[in-house]
């Protein structure tokens, strides 16, 4: 398939799970050029050198602004424009009410909410008419599972960006969608700071609630982002896509 012919892609939090499955799928398809990002320059690397030459690595934090304008700077430098924004980058951690902390809730609403408001904004110049915004919304974000109250808000925000920005961003023909996954089996699960026994719990849980009694592969969470960054997608904006259990949903 080459329905991502020509165009240049942004994909931060891409050395592990479902953003470096969705670099992949990107590149699959046939895109000119793919730039990752993440902490972790050895991931990075390890990531960039397994996709290839039309892969490119830059390390940086999401929360980083100056990391974002570095990023920014370069794609300027060697491409001159960006057809494909995906706001990837984040991570989730539970903690219930009463046991909130400054950090947890400065933690998450710095990555998984100012990460992505300055991703977009910091690289929409560099847009050109035709491009896509995808954001990385989850299905908790329209649900109230216990312990979840401030990631799930961190994606409720992200959903609502979908809706908002897509409006503003009406005559410029630069579409934005949120895809939220349900459970995906990602190295994510493995930092969420709960046993291996509560994370298997969790998917066993998932599995039995989904149509097709398994969770979801991070390969078809990037065959929806696939879709929305290609050209077949040109009138959808505003949507949230949900991956869930193996099935996608509008
Ligand atoms: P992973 O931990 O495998 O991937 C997270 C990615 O984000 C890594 O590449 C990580 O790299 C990067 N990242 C995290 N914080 C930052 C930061 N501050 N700056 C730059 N990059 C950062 O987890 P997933 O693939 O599961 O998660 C990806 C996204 O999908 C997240 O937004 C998550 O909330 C969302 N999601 C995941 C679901 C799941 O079941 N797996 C379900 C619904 C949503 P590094 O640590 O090197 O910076």
């Amino acid at each position: 398939m080459s329905r991502l012919k020509d165009k240049t892609a942004i994909v931060t939090g891409a050395n592990s799970g479902i953003g470096l499955a969705t670099a992949k799928a990107f590149l699959d398809e046939g895109a000119a050029r793919v730039y990752l990002t993440g902490r972790r320059k050895a991931e990075l690397d390890a990531a960039v050198s397994a996709l290839g030459s039309r892969a490119v690595a830059v390390q940086g934090d999401v929360t980083n602004p100056a990391d974002l304008d570095r990023l920014v700077d370069l794609v300027k430098t060697e491409v001159g424009h960006v057809d494909v924004v995906f706001a990837n980058a984040g991570f989730a951690k539970p903690a219930p009410l009463g046991n909130l902390t400054e950090q947890h809730v400065d933690d998450l609403l710095n990555t998984n909410v100012k990460g992505v408001i300055w991703t977009v904004q910091k690289t929409l110049p560099l847009i050109r008419s035709g491009g896509s915004i995808i954001l990385r919304g989850s299905i908790v974000g329209s649900k109230g599972f216990n312990g979840w109250s401030i990631y799930s808000a961190t994606k409720a925000a992200v959903r609502s960006f979908a809706r908002t920005w897509a409006s503003d961003l009406k005559g410029q023909n630069i579409r934005v969608n949120v895809v939220s996954p349900g459970v995906i089996e990602t190295p994510g699960h493995d930092k969420m700071g709960i046993s291996k026994d509560e994370v298997s719990g969790f998917f066993g849980f998932a599995a039995s609630v989904a149509p097709l009694a398994r969770i979801g592969r991070d390969d078809e969470v990037a065959r929806v982002a696939a879709f929305l960054a290609s050209d077949d997608s040109s009138f959808v904006t505003g949507s949230e896509y949900f991956v869930d259990g193996g099935i996608a949903q509008i």
